[in-house]
């Protein structure tokens, strides 16, 4: 059964988020015209966030990071994306020589060594590339949604981030089911490792399947045990603090059902 069989379920009021997404990324293309950007992770929200672009010819480009580190099947998806929308993603990747350096200080699998390695292989295959992937523009687009974590809860539509560029996160209020609908609806291309229980996929080396009842990003750094599980690319003070005020226990993501748990249901 694939992802979308299991997880599509549209909640009330789903029309108007559709439309309050749509509206969104159409004033934010005009004001900002030429200088935005839709920093896709290749996630469902993020492919959600193609197709609308490409269905109402929205002038938004689309960059990805190309960590080093991705599955086969996220980087297949970046062809199938182009081809499918007659859009071109452009692909920013870390610095050869600092990515080099850092394994052969530390090796392969730093990030599994502490949280600060981690961290630092953060920084240098994401956070350095998306700055300059940033750079030119006034604003960016993200596939962000409230109900993914309590680090995440307080998404706004729209945000100034630190370096003064408006932050778009038109799914803000969107479900995961809400997510899925649309994909099932349009067709959407997606990673077929949402079909094999990865819901929130990053790495390869910082990401597995979730179990049965498994908040969504448990298979993020599921080795690490911190509340905020985060690469820094969304950090926030007010993020943080939600998370800190979460406790020690991860807040399931209200809504969301594992794909192993719904096909235990299913008759
Ligand atoms: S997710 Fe893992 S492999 Fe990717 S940049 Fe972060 S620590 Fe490195």
């Amino acid at each position: 059964m694939t992802a979308a069989a299991l997880y599509a379920r549209a909640t009330a009021g789903f029309e108007g988020r559709v439309q309050h997404a749509t509206r969104l990324l159409t004033q934010a293309a005009e004001q900002h015209a030429g200088r935005i950007v839709l920093a896709t992770s290749l996630g469902a929200e993020d492919m959600v966030l193609a197709d609308l672009i490409a269905r109402h010819r929205l002038p938004i480009e689309l960059a990805t990071l190309d960590t080093g580190h991705l599955h086969a099947q996220t980087r297949a998806l970046i062809p199938r994306l182009e081809t499918h929308y007659g859009l071109r993603v452009r692909c920013v990747q870390p610095e050869p020589e600092a990515t080099v350096h850092f394994v052969s200080q530390h090796g392969a699998l730093a990030m599994r060594h502490s949280v600060a390695l981690r961290k630092a292989c953060c920084q240098l295959r994401k956070l350095e590339p998306l700055a300059r992937l940033l750079q030119g523009y006034t604003a960016w687009v993200t596939g962000l949604r409230r109900e993914q974590s309590a680090a995440r809860e307080l998404v706004s539509f729209e945000v100034t981030d630190d370096h003064g560029r408006s932050k778009f996160s038109p799914l803000a209020d969107w479900s995961w089911g809400d997510v899925w609908h649309y994909i099932s609806l349009h067709e959407v291309p997606t990673n077929p490792l949402h079909d094999e229980f990865y819901p929130s996929i990053g790495c390869e080396p910082c990401t597995r399947a979730v179990a049965i009842g498994e908040d969504p990003r448990a298979g993020r750094w599921w080795w690490e045990n911190e509340t905020v599980k985060e690469c820094g690319l969304h950090l926030s003070p007010l993020s943080a603090a939600a998370s800190a005020a979460a406790g020690a226990q991860s807040a399931p993501a209200s809504g969301f059902v594992s794909a192993q748990a719904i096909a235990k249901t299913k008759p």
